[in-house]
């Protein structure tokens, strides 16, 4: 009997992940190993943070995590990051569109397959997982094709906070509790579509590799995807939260020699050196709009800006940094309804101006990719994390974001 196969907790135990006997774990592990069991096929019940309404904190609560159907699987969260989207859909409502509550939030997790439902055949119980807000199907139009990492795969239903049967698996005081782009990883245990989830190496730690759930991914992969950084170029990266010191690694990656990390807080200076930037710009210091400041410090513009601040001020000046003359500017922070407003000229002569979604990577065969990249050292994931906290204290987290202590919390379960 593997122990990574039946028990589920083994990532905590003292001893080795290798373990293959059973009779040679502690008895009070075996025992625990046959409680983990136990859960298969029945309702778990578990802690978890919910948002009753936008603009309050979260409650923990005692939850109610039903078994996964046809084509689901259940996952024992052991990590998730703290993600500056979970933070918007809760207290900036205003910029997004409508979500329903109450919802479990959290995309940003790694974990467990506790069990699975029938017809699952891409992972299985005690793989470790990282739970995907994007699916990949591949089988659907979009998945298909090299241009896009868009699956329609259930997604009206997932940004509607369930599943394909139009129902979520987790319930609270008897009311069904929303699931956040489906996925819900700021709870002991979710359960998501089997195209919402990919399996990664048995030895990646949990507590690092969640943040390719999200944050990592999607900055590293702005700018070696979606921006397609080239070598000995000039880039512009706003904001350097997690997103953005990743996008400063992807640059870095791509051979850029001159990375411009800009930020309005001066404690971000030091850091983004760590991920590859080569110089601090913050537009406070400055009376002139800092589009204009770096167009002086580029020769007119910089050959690529990545938005990762998520501040429609922020995306104008951006285009503006870059160079008319075919400059690229990429858009990585999340504002669904406020208007972005740019003048003609500002595109005319030449600039392109693109989006991305989880930095363009097909999700369930890249992120394993990416868990490998960060094992053989190519990719860094531990100097993001500043904070870790237990899901008592995910409102702690929320804060040391808001308030620029933290680059990323992560949240052990
Ligand atoms: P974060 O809150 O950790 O970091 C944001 C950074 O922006 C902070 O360092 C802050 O000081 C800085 N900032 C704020 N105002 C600024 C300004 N005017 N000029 C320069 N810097 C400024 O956020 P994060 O978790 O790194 O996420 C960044 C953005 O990316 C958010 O909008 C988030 O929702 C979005 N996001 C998008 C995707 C996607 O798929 N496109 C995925 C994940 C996150
Ligand atoms: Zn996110
Ligand atoms: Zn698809």
């Amino acid at each position: 009997m593997q122990c990574r196969k039946e028990h589920f907790n083994w990532h905590k135990c003292s001893i080795s992940a290798t373990l293959s006997i059973a009779d040679e774990r502690p008895q009070s592990l075996y025992q625990k190993c046959v409680v983990a069991m136990e859960t298969e096929g029945k309702v778990i019940e578990c802690k978890a943070a919910v948002a009753w309404e936008p603009g309050k904190a979260l409650s923990i609560e005692e939850v109610e995590v039903a078994p996964p159907k046809a084509h689901e699987v259940r996952i024992k969260i052991v990590a998730s990051g703290v993600c500056h989207s979970d933070w918007a859909y809760l207290y900036d409502v205003a910029k997004m569109k409508p979500r329903p509550f109450p919802l479990i939030l959290g995309h940003e997790g790694a974990g467990i397959v506790e069990s699975v439902g029938p017809g699952v055949t891409k992972v299985s119980k005690g793989d470790k997982v990282i739970p995907l807000f994007l699916p990949q199907c591949g089988q659907c139009e979009r998945c298909l094709s090299p241009k896009t990492n868009l699956c329609t795969k259930d997604w009206d239903k997932t940004q509607q906070g369930v599943l394909a049967d139009g129902t979520s698996r987790i319930t609270c005081k008897n009311q069904q509790i929303y699931q956040f782009i489906g996925v819900s990883t700021f709870s002991e245990y979710t359960v998501v579509p089997e195209d919402n989830v990919t399996k990664i190496h048995p030895d990646a730690p949990l507590d690092k590799v969640c943040l390719l759930g999200c944050g990592v991914s999607t900055g590293y992969g702005a700018a070696v995807n979606t921006g397609k950084v080239e070598s000995g170029s000039t880039c512009a990266v706003f904001g350097l939260g997690a997103v953005g010191l990743a996008a400063v690694m992807g640059c870095k990656a791509a051979g850029a020699s001159r990375i411009i990390a800009v930020d309005i807080n001066p404690d971000k200076s030091e850091i983004a050196k760590t991920f590859g930037a080569t110089e601090f710009v913050n537009p406070k210091d400055h009376s002139k709009p800092i589009q204009e400041v770096l167009r002086e410090q580029s020769n007119g513009g910089v050959d690529f800006c990545l938005e990762c601040v998520g501040n429609v001020g922020v995306m104008r000046a951006a285009v503006e940094a870059c160079s008319p003359a075919g400059g690229i500017c990429v858009i990585v922070g999340w504002i669904e309804v406020e208007e972005l407003s740019l003048a003609p000229l500002d595109i005319l002569l030449g600039r392109t101006l693109k989006g991305t979604y989880f930095g363009g990577w097909k999700s369930v065969e890249a992120v394993p990719k990416l868990v490998q990249d960060y094992m053989s050292g190519k990719l860094l994931l531990d100097e993001f994390v500043t904070h870790r906290l237990t899901l008592d204290q995910v409102n702690q987290a929320f804060n040391h974001m808001i308030t620029g202590k933290s680059i990323r919390s992560v949240i052990e379960m």
